[in-house]
């Protein structure tokens, strides 16, 4: 059975992020900027083991409930970085990164990325 959003996501290559909603206090500080770096290599840590995972699956054959685990971990990081960079954009004064996101889709398609 197929999800006909993801079927569209797809084709169009995209990935919705909806509205962010910022933490109630951020200030532009170091601990801020560092934040979103954290968030990484957290993102980074869940990958390794999610791949880790996978290839164990992949050489036995037989697709463990770890991996399905380890996937969700791997997306609540990245989902953590989304929030740690929108967090810094707010303490920067920004309410609207849709534009900032257009530009950085015309700088990587200008790059050939996409
Ligand atoms: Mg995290």
């Amino acid at each position: 059975m197929s999800d006909c959003s993801s079927d569209i996501r797809a084709r169009r290559r995209l990935v919705d992020v909806g509205n962010v909603a910022v933490f109630a206090h951020v200030e532009p500080t170091k601990e801020q900027a560092l934040k979103p770096l954290e968030e990484a290599a957290e993102a980074f840590g869940a990958w390794q083991l999610y791949d880790r995972r996978m290839r164990m699956d992949e050489a036995t054959g037989i697709r463990s409930p770890q991996a399905s685990e380890l996937r969700d971990d791997l997306l609540d990081e990245c989902a953590d970085v989304v929030q740690a960079s929108m967090n810094l954009a707010s303490a920067l004064g920004i309410v609207d990164f849709t534009e900032r996101m257009r530009m950085c889709r015309v700088r990587n398609e200008k790059r050939g990325r996409m």
